[in-house]
C-alpha cells in the first residue's frame, strides 16, 4: 500500500534535482581558454546554475601542430586538482569532471586509454578534425573558399555517426560545428544529418545545445532547429553548454537554449554523474 506523503517526509526529501547545468567549459588548463578553473566555478555559482562540468581538451594526438589539447601532464594535473576543486564547493555546486575528447579515426587505442584514465561523470564526444584539417579553425578559414562545402559536410557527419557507434562518449558536442564559419552546402545533406541522428539515438546519447555557436561567424547555437527536430523525433536528450573559454561566458545565454528546447517539445534535460544519465525538467 502506498503511503501518504507527509510534511515531514517532505522536508527530509534531497533538494530536487533542479538546478541547470554547463556541461561545457574550457579553463586555463586548455592553453587556450583564460580564467582559473575556480574562476569558472565562482561564474557558475554567480550565474545561479546548480552544476558546472569541466570539459578540457583531452590530450588525443591531433594531427596539427598547434597546441589546442591538454598535454599528458597539464591533464594529470588536471585530474588531480578537479576532484579537490569540486570537494571544496560541494554543497554550493555540483562541479562535474569530465572531458572533451577528439573523434580521430585511428586514434582509438590513445582515446579508449584517456577514457579509461579517470571515473569522469561523462565523456564528451566532438569532431574538429576531417583528415589533417581542423575545420573550426580560425587559423585555417581560408581552405573553406576552394572546399567542396556539401563534401566536407557530409565527411564531418559520417565522422560523427563514427564517434556515436564508437560506444564510448555520453554527450555529442556542438553536433553542427562545421557550420561554424557559415558556409553552407548548396545541396541538401539532411540525409547525412540524419544518418548521424540515427547514430547518435542507437547509441544511448546525449546531444548538448552549445550556444558558443551564437557568439561566432555563424551566428546560431548548435545544432540548428532543423537538426533538433531530428534529435525530438528520436527522443535524444538533450543537454547545456556554453563552450566557455573565458568565466564571463559560463551559461551563456542559457534562458535562450532552454526556451529552445522547450519549445521543441524536450521538458526535460539530461544530468550526469558518474557517467549514469538522469533526467530533470528543462
Ligand atoms: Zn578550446
Ligand atoms: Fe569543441
Ligand atoms: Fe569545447
Ligand atoms: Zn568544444
Amino acid at each position: 500500500m502506498l503511503r501518504e506523503p507527509t510534511l515531514t517526509d517532505q522536508s527530509k526529501s534531497p533538494p530536487p534535482l533542479l538546478a541547470r547545468a554547463d556541461y561545457h567549459v574550457h579553463t586555463a588548463w586548455c592553453g587556450h581558454a583564460t580564467g582559473t578553473p575556480r574562476e569558472y566555478v565562482d561564474a557558475a555559482v554567480a550565474a545561479g546554475l546548480g552544476e558546472i562540468g569541466f570539459a578540457v581538451h583531452v590530450p588525443v594526438t591531433i594531427p596539427i601542430k598547434e597546441k589546442i589539447n591538454l598535454n599528458r601532464e597539464q591533464f594529470a594535473l588536471y585530474l588531480d586538482e578537479a576532484p579537490r576543486l569540486r570537494d571544496e564547493y560541494a554543497g554550493r555546486i555540483a562541479v562535474r569532471i569530465a572531458g572533451e575528447f577528439d573523434y580521430i579515426p585511428g586514434q582509438e587505442a590513445e582515446i579508449e586509454e584517456f577514457a579509461t584514465a579517470f571515473p569522469y561523470d561523462y565523456l564528451l564526444g566532438a569532431v574538429h578534425f576531417l583528415g589533417n584539417w581542423n575545420v573550426d579553425n580560425p587559423r585555417s578559414v581560408n581552405r573553406w573558399e576552394t572546399a567542396d562545402v556539401a563534401a566536407v559536410y557530409r565527411r564531418y557527419y559520417e565522422l560523427l555517426a563514427e564517434a556515436a557507434r564508437s560506444g564510448t562518449f555520453d554527450i555529442v558536442s556542438h553536433f553542427d560545428l562545421v557550420k561554424k564559419f557559415g558556409y553552407r552546402p548548396d545541396e541538401d545533406v539532411t540525409d547525412a544529418e540524419t544518418a548521424a541522428a540515427d547514430a547518435v539515438a542507437e547509441a544511448g546519447m546525449t546531444v548538448e545545445i552549445n550556444t558558443a555557436g551564437w557568439r561566432k561567424p555563424v551566428g546560431e547555437q548548435y545544432p540548428s532547429a532543423k537538426i533538433l527536430r531530428l534529435l525530438r523525433e528520436r527522443n535524444i536528450p538533450l543537454c547545456l553548454g556554453s563552450d566557455a573559454h573565458a568565466p564571463d561566458q559560463v551559461g551563456h545565454r542559457f534562458d535562450e537554449a532552454a526556451a529552445l528546447a522547450r519549445s521543441l517539445g524536450w521538458t526535460a534535460l539530461a544530468h550526469y554523474r558518474r557517467r549514469e544519465r538522469t533526467l530533470a525538467p528543462v
